[in-house]
């Protein structure tokens, strides 16, 4: 169900900047404007700028700009929606939908049932014996159990069948959320009869569905998940995200487990930012999730094969997000419950010695290196893999300058120049896949929007001034429309189309080549800077760069 757009308006129209970011930021008046120390970047003075007059603010550190809107959104992790949702709230704007739909209601129902479930199953934990030893015997602590709201569902039937009549909850809604399966002969059971509960909840706090741990010995499987439903997708959720997001803020580093006893056996010793990825591989979606939160990753897998190859496979995609990707490495068999159990300060000091994924590749390239003594074929043919995949992983990270620092680093340990390096693959293009664009973040900056306005109402007036349209500094999104103009793949029924004529900013043909030689001088002055990191006689002004993009401790000076 879509807010009307009268609403959005209001909300735009109302919602002064300054006021809604002072509820979260301490700000600090500066001539006309207020700053404040940016919360997307870790800084030490303030580049992040409020005007309320222009009723707009942006970070000089990190780039981030835009209105109240958009500063809910990445505050807060929220999407559109939810973000005018929020601000409307504020001052009491009364929120309006297009078409008020079934699926919105249906949906509410079944977030109703998956919550009552949830309390259903905590209150029945604390009636069975069974299940409160086994939480003992697991050395989980009580005050865990309630945050998590942990439960059990027991293995006889009736009482949720009672529960569900009280509750008015239709056995067709259990069905919609996976819970129950029914035989033919009409007999109904409970997936989950006989196991702990973790409610697995959306970053809103809603419990949308639930994994289920077997308490008995033998039973397979040991772990069970709700399917996916209309409310639970499991590429996008991530177990304990909830009750972490506030640390992982505020830390701006998140660790991510594989289990759910993993991840509450971390958060009871006192590391809370931490999130649990449920034997699923790490999405694109889940990436996405952590990048508005965290700057910094730690994989703490298990230590089998299994672990290490799921580490890299994670660090691929959240490199994507240019996140800093760390692995800590536990000790042969353990895992991370069987670590936090011998405490706070064991956890702390794996963590504290976590590797950067590309330094741990490079300790590996090291000690097949130190074996090539002894000529043999096997040690070469595996150092040229681990070469591969170290550029196999620097092929995800789209910054050219951090791309660039690693590929030298690799080259001054291997002795094989970056030319050669450089070609075994190419650079990563930007993916314009419509499916790819969907899920990036469709926010346009000033200049980008009215570069595609204008383009679309006075095409050729800007092709006979401008030609250069594929060495233009833009985000995803902004390239993905201006190729729809430029290939002529757009047209007046698009939704595309009638986004673009929406835009606020005026068709302004003069403006626009001023705005498109700007973007084409700062994609020129990136290339420069690429340039000076891959040649090896510019070390000033690479050190001049690093430290501007707060890389330089990624890289290692000669002196
Ligand atoms: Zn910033």
């Amino acid at each position: 169900m879509a807010i009307s757009p009268l609403t959005i308006e209001e909300v735009q129209r109302t919602a002064n900047v300054y006021d809604v970011i002072s509820d979260y930021l301490d700000l600090k008046k500066a001539g006309s404007s207020y700053t404040a120390l940016c919360p997307f970047h870790s800084e030490k003075s303030p580049s992040f700028m409020v005007s309320p007059q222009k009723n707009i603010w942006k970070c000089f550190g990190c780039g981030k700009s835009g209105d109240s809107i958009k500063f809910i959104m990445e505050y807060e992790g929220l999407n559109f929606a939810d973000a005018v949702i929020k601000i409307a709230n504020k001052y009491g704007i009364e929120v309006k939908y297009t078409k008020p739909s079934k699926d919105h209601e249906k949906l509410k129902g079944l977030y109703e049932t998956t919550g009552k479930i949830a309390s259903f199953y905590k209150e029945q934990l604390k009636k069975s014996q069974e299940a409160k030893s086994y939480i003992r015997e697991r050395e989980i602590l009580p005050t865990v159990v309630d945050i998590f709201d942990i439960g059990y569902s027991p293995k006889d039937i009736k009482p949720l069948m009672d529960f569900c009549e009280v509750e008015n909850i239709t056995i067709e809604n259990l069905k919609k959320i996976g819970l129950i399966t029914e035989k033919e002969n009409g007999t109904i059971t409970d997936k989950f009869s006989g196991r702990l509960i973790f409610p697995i909840k959306d970053y809103k706090g809603r419990v949308i569905a639930f994994g289920g741990r077997s308490i008995e010995k033998d039973r397979h499987p040991k772990y069970l998940n709700s399917p996916e439903t209309e409310i639970y997708q499991k590429r996008k959720v991530l177990y304990g995200f909830f009750e972490a997001k506030d640390y992982i803020r505020e830390l701006k580093k998140v660790i991510v487990v594989e289990g759910y006893i993993d991840l509450l056996s971390l958060f009871q010793i006192g590391i809370k930012n931490v999130v649990a990825t449920l034997g699923t591989a790490l999405t694109e979606e889940h990436g996405k999730l952590i990048s508005k939160f965290a700057e910094e990753v730690i994989l703490m897998f298990d230590s089998d094969n299994a672990g290490k190859k799921a580490v890299i496979e994670a660090s691929k995609i959240l490199l994507k997000e240019n996140l800093d990707v760390k692995y800590c490495i536990l000790p042969e068999g353990e895992d991370p419950d069987t670590i936090a159990k011998k405490g706070f300060d064991k956890v702390n000091s794996l963590i504290n010695k976590s590797k950067d994924i590309f330094q741990f590749i490079i300790d590996k390239i090291e000690e097949y290196s130190s074996k090539e003594y002894e000529n043999d074929d096997k040690v070469l043919k595996k150092k040229k893999e681990i070469i591969d995949l170290y550029i196999n992983l620097l092929e995800n990270i789209e910054d050219n300058v951090r791309r660039g620092v690693l590929l030298k680093h690799l080259s001054d340990i291997t002795g094989i120049p970056v030319e050669l390096l450089n070609t075994v693959k190419s650079k990563p293009k930007k993916d314009l896949t419509e499916e790819n664009v969907k899920n990036n973040d469709k926010y346009l900056s000033y200049n980008e929007r009215l570069i595609l306005k204008t383009l679309l109402n006075e095409k050729e007036k800007i092709l006979k001034e401008f030609s250069e349209f594929d060495k233009i500094k833009g985000s995803v999104y902004f390239h993905y429309l201006l190729n729809l103009i430029l290939g002529e793949n757009i047209n007046e029924n698009s939704e595309e189309y009638k986004e673009i004529q929406n835009f606020y900013e005026k068709v302004d043909t003069k403006a626009t080549i001023e705005a498109l030689h700007l973007l084409h001088k700062k994609w020129i002055n990136e290339e420069a800077e690429i340039t000076a990191v891959l040649s090896f006689d510019k070390e000033d002004l690479l050190k001049e760069i690093l430290e501007k993009r707060k890389l330089s401790n990624n890289y290692k000076f000669k002196n």
